[in-house]
């Protein structure tokens, strides 16, 4: 028979052999955030705004910006929040402003390096992001990051916007098989968390595109080698006391729940569909 799914004992922590663990929201659109809070979201592990934005149409204003941003949090006020900063280019759309200019495919301008070849227009996303999501539990992630230099660069327009209020939570997507061997470094550059973006990594990792069908049989997120990365990214954070995430879509394999669980990491972050699915799951091979 089909499982039945108990909605309220679902807003309550969940539990893997005795430890809590976090069962986390990604977020594409303005409905998202509502779902998540009401299926029991312990948090919010990625909020995609360039797909909030629809920045390929066109560049919205920084109060039209802010106010879209407040829509998302107010269901979700207490809970941790982590919004990734655009992801333009690669997969995603690309920049409107730079198009025909510059290389925005998968290894070229995308994420925080396009970001970054435009400060002016960084800057005002990000007020629109800490105005939008002001007074709440902010955690701040950069994508697609492959040196300490970009992080700093980043954390350095993030303090120019923030001025003397106080910074929000800083940190990363692990996407760049690169970055997973410079974690002290990062730590050193200001971030505090690191988000393992299994559907990027993945693509570099195996050297196979996310969006040709023909080679995806390649990126196997079960493989020793992948789980190797991933094991020593983890050691890694731990000895520097780093916070742990995993928001692409291997958070949601069913083949690596007790994997990522057994590895400690804290919390995994799904689409708000399949949080039932993961606290059910979880209580079921945590023995509790
Ligand atoms: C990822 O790369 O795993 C990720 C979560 O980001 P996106 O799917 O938006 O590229
Ligand atoms: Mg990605």
């Amino acid at each position: 028979p089909p499982e039945q799914l108990d909605l309220a004992a679902n807003r309550s922590p969940v539990f893997y052999k005795g430890q809590p663990r976090g069962v986390w929201a990604n977020i594409n659109r303005i409905e998202d955030a509502l779902l998540a809070a009401e299926l029991g979201a312990d948090g919010v592990g990625l909020i995609r705004t360039e797909y909030l934005c629809h920045f390929e149409q066109h560049q919205p204003g920084l109060h039209e910006e802010t106010a879209l941003y407040e829509q998302v949090a107010r269901p979700l006020h207490g809970l941790p929040v982590t919004v990734r900063t655009l992801d333009l280019g690669g997969d995603k759309p690309s920049s409107p402003f730079h198009a025909g200019q510059m290389d925005q495919g998968m290894l070229g301008l995308r994420g925080i390096r396009l970001s970054l070849k435009d400060p002016l227009a960084f800057k005002q996303h990000l007020r629109a992001i800490l105005n939008g999501f002001r007074g709440m539990d902010l955690r701040l992630m950069f994508p697609f990051v492959t040196t300490p230099e970009e992080f700093v660069a980043a954390r350095t327009l993030v303090q120019e916007v923030a001025g003397k209020d106080p910074l929000p939570t800083l940190g990363m997507m692990l996407e760049v098989p690169a970055a997973a061997f410079m974690l002290p470094e990062f730590q050193a550059a200001g971030c505090q968390f690191i988000s393992f973006g299994t559907n990027d990594l993945q693509q570099y990792f195996f050297a196979s595109s996310r969006t040709t069908p023909e080679t995806s049989h390649l990126q196997n997120p079960c493989s020793p080698a992948f789980k190797r990365l991933i094991e020593h990214t983890v050691q890694s954070a731990r000895t520097l006391n780093l916070d742990l995430s995993v928001c692409g879509e291997a958070a949601f394999d069913p083949r690596l729940t007790t994997f990522w669980w057994d590895l400690g990491i804290p919390s995994l972050s799904v689409p708000p569909a399949l949080i039932p699915w993961l606290k059910h799951r979880t209580q079921t091979l945590g023995g509790a």
